[in-house]
């Protein structure tokens, strides 16, 4: 690869032609501002923010302009200073600015960039356009007043995810980043995956924020108040209390939960691995009796509402497994209630989730068993913090001693990957050699399965025979894979997909990250590296040699795949499209 000498702010550099001048000036330790950049999502020099001084006539967009060898860059001088305030002031006069109930206060990007620029009046007061909030759906609110037109949301939905259900509509200034036609979010085939929101810079787009119905129930001495918190959660909840991203905090977690004041501190990973030997047996089943392949995964409520919108023909092919958040409850308020001698109906199940759409998933009817659901309220990773600190619980300083309640709590290794893209096939290829070779198989890591590449394929030889899988993490990864295979291109028994990139780590309810700190580390990474730690840590690292799950099945469901499981623990589709 070809160099080139620059040299920005009198730093000299080095560095691969076809470098963009801000990544040169990152290399360099300088940190030129940015608000639409993103990196691997957004790089359009739009909102000219990163504006520099290249020695040309007009200053240029750092984010876009690439280098040149001998090239001079000043990011500092009086021009530059100046045309970056009047970009800020022009954005702040058409926002609304209401830091002090902002979701996004202290993680706003525009507020930071406003703080260190010494921005806090705006010149241009004028005019303002006030939109009604799109916050229609389960999921996601939309706020056009705190829009500043980055783009990175719609970068995020049409290139990484494919989907496209947001654009720029009308002109100049009523210019709106919205779906088409005026409709609501969840009137289009948004898959509430929430890639969206973690790309935007400020407080223009949201989960639906869902802690007083968790604070409400708390309070009722009626209802029974039962938490369960996702494998990806404990890998980026400590990013909420400054800890560096990706630190492990199992421990602090459960005990925050504790201090909340939930009933019982139960854990999705024993859902996981319940999963497990649900899918696990269902693909065996399937390749020993000619049934539909390939099979595709079912826990990530984006993707399996992307395949209803999309590709209804693929609905065969979904595992009928529902996902570990809804096994979980579903058991919580069948097995669990039983033993307890707990009235299901005073269960009150809340999810600890690093997704946005679980949000939509325990609305499905399909979810229901006995016109009941098994989950009542879920909440995103950042939601959980805001109740921790909400309640003023010193979180840094928690014991990190895991304090889960026994029975639908203890898991094993397999589940805890369950969060980084790879994992659930990795956990089901550990449990699918056992049965299929009928015995231990010593070797438990399939590292084919791992890393954050779009689209992952691995041929595994179990019993002599061969098996050709592939993962998927995003929906766009997914679109293109299945173009593939309906183009006769390639071909495999078992596929996992993830709506998210990098998986559930990286979901629309994780911790925000900024832009600057993306240019250094990608959390999909660091979060992943936490889980199999977590991995590697467990005496058990099986799903079928979970005891408390062979207790489950000995004492309440009989066989995996059985009459009970099947009711309890499985479901079905919905074809959404419009053909
Ligand atoms: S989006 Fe940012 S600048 Fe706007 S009100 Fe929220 S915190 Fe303040
Ligand atoms: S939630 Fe996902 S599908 Fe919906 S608009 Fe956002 S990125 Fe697009
Ligand atoms: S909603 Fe957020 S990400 Fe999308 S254009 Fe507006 S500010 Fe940018």
């Amino acid at each position: 690869m070809a160099m080139v000498n620059v040299t920005i702010d009198g730093v000299k550099v080095q560095v691969e032609a076809g470098t963009t001048v801000l990544e040169a000036a990152h290399q360099a330790h300088i940190h030129i501002p940015t608000l639409c950049h993103l990196k691997d999502v957004n790089k359009i020099g739009a909102c000219r923010m990163c504006v520099v001084d290249v020695g040309a006539r007009a200053l240029a967009a750092a984010c876009v302009m690439p280098v040149s060898d001998g090239m001079v860059v000043k990011t500092n001088t009086p021009a530059v200073r100046q045309a970056r305030k009047s970009v800020l002031e022009l954005i702040l006069s058409n926002h609304e600015r209401k830091c002090l109930s902002c979701v996004r206060s202290k993680t706003c990007e525009l507020q930071a960039l406003a703080k260190d620029l010494g921005v806090d009046e705006s010149r241009f007061d004028g005019a303002n356009i006030e939109y009604p909030l799109d916050n229609f759906g389960p999921s996601i609110v939309r706020d056009p007043n705190k829009c500043i037109l980055c783009r990175r949301c719609v970068a995020a939905c049409r290139n990484v995810q494919g989907i496209g259900a947001i654009a720029a509509v009308n002109r100049g200034f009523k210019t709106v980043i919205a779906p088409a036609f005026e409709k609501k979010l969840s009137e289009t085939d948004c898959i509430n995956c929430g890639q969206c929101v973690v790309a935007c810079p400020v407080g223009a787009l949201r989960e639906k924020d869902d802690t007083d119905k968790v604070w409400e129930a708390l309070y009722d001495p009626e209802k029974f108040v039962v938490v369960q918190p996702a494998p990806a959660v404990r890998v980026a909840l400590g990013e909420e209390f400054g800890m560096p991203i990706g630190t492990r905090v199992t421990g602090k977690m459960s005990q925050a939960l504790k201090r909340l004041g939930f009933d019982k501190v139960f854990d999705t990973d024993f859902g996981a691995d319940l999963t497990i030997m649900e899918e696990a047996t269902e693909l065996v089943s399937r390749i020993k009796n000619g049934g539909v392949l390939p099979m595709f995964t079912s826990c990530s409520p984006g993707w399996i509402k992307y395949v209803e919108h999309n590709f209804p023909e693929l609905i065969p092919n979904l595992s009928t497994c529902k996902s570990p958040m809804q096994m979980e409850g579903a058991i919580i308020k069948s097995y669990y209630a039983e033993k307890a001698g707990i009235d299901p109906k005073n269960i009150v199940v809340v999810a600890v989730m690093p997704c946005v759409a679980k949000k939509f998933e325990i609305e499905r009817p399909e979810m229901e068993t006995d016109g009941m659901r098994s989950v009542d309220i879920s909440i995103t990773t950042r939601e959980l913090a805001r109740m921790i600190k909400d309640a003023r619980i010193d979180f840094t300083k928690l014991p990190d001693e895991e304090c889960f309640d026994e029975l639908v709590s203890e898991s094993t290794g397999a589940a805890a990957i369950f969060g980084a893209t790879g994992g659930v096939m990795e956990a089901a290829l550990r449990t699918a050699a056992d049965v299929l070779e009928n015995r231990s198989v010593e070797n438990v890591d399939y590292v084919a399965t791992r890393g954050i590449e779009g689209i992952k394929e691995a041929t595994f030889t179990l019993a002599g025979k061969e098996l050709k899988v592939a993962i998927a993490n995003s929906t766009g990864a997914a679109k293109k894979l299945i173009r593939r295979i309906q183009a006769g291109d390639a071909s495999y028994a078992f596929i996992e997909v993830m709506a998210c990139p990098g998986g559930c780590v990286n979901g629309g309810g994780q911790p925000m990250v900024n832009a600057e700190t993306r240019m250094d580390i990608d959390p999909r990474v660091e979060r992943a590296k936490g889980l199999y730690t977590e991995d590697e840590k467990k005496v058990i690292r099986k799903s079928h040699e979970n005891p408390d799950i062979k207790k489950l099945y000995a004492e309440y469901l009989g066989e995996p795949n059985g009459h009970r499981a099947h009711e309890l623990l499985h479901t079905h589709y919905v074809d959404r499209s419009k053909k």
